[in-house]
């Protein structure tokens, strides 16, 4: 089994919050173990909590056509969402449901390693660009510790809201320059670290 195939079972058994005792499923995540772009949103809807995916519902549609766009698929990205559990009637996490949850993004994200982090909405965005505002940062990356975090706004809220539509779309098609960027500094990160631990080989 998978360290990352472990962790989701982990995920299933949390209850540190009130609202696992709602879900169906819980909603880990999903994709490619190695992804070097991973995707996250804010949380489970009805539908991902039927099925235990994330991001299957009308907002999860509309990315994957977004994701066409840039010639991606699920498969070759990773998927995941701040908190694993679905808030009843849609509301939005709380601070404590985002806190109890924060350990298992994390370990997700060391086992898969992204080279690029893409934040769909405010609550993502809010973990990795704290105090900035999505109208004035989407469509922006920041390069820190190796990896390149790149904000969007989330596809839900774009899908009813036209100017919305227009700038996701936009920033959607930035990515692959941006991907391309986050490889080559991984890239030279991990070779960075062999010549470092060559050195310490050879005293
Ligand atoms: N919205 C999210 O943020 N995540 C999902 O998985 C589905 C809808």
């Amino acid at each position: 089994m998978s360290a990352l195939t472990e962790l989701y079972q982990q995920i299933g058994q949390c209850f540190k919050c009130d609202i696992a005792k709602l879900r169906c499923h819980a909603v880990p995540g999903e994709g490619k173990e190695n992804a070097e772009i991973m995707f996250i949103g804010e949380a489970p809807g009805w539908h991902e909590d039927q099925q235990g995916r994330p991001f299957v519902g009308q907002a999860g549609q509309y990315l994957d056509r977004l994701l066409t766009t840039i010639n991606l698929n699920r498969q070759q990205v990773y998927i995941a969402n701040v908190i694993k559990c679905r808030p009843p009637d849609n509301r939005d996490p709380l601070p404590t449901e985002i806190q109890n949850c924060q350990p298992w993004l994390d370990m997700q994200i060391e086992l898969i390693k992204p080279k690029m982090i893409v934040t769909l909405g405010r609550y993502s965005m809010a973990r990795y660009f704290p105090g900035k505002s999505i109208s004035k940062i989407h469509g922006t990356s920041q390069k820190r510790d190796g990896v390149i975090y790149f904000a969007m706004y989330h596809p839900a809220a774009a899908l009813h809201q036209q100017s919305l539509k227009t700038a996701i779309e936009a920033d959607m098609l930035k990515i692959p320059k941006v991907l391309a960027e986050a490889v080559r500094i991984g890239e030279e990160k991990s070779a960075a670290e062999g010549g470092r631990q060559l050195n310490l080989f050879e005293g």
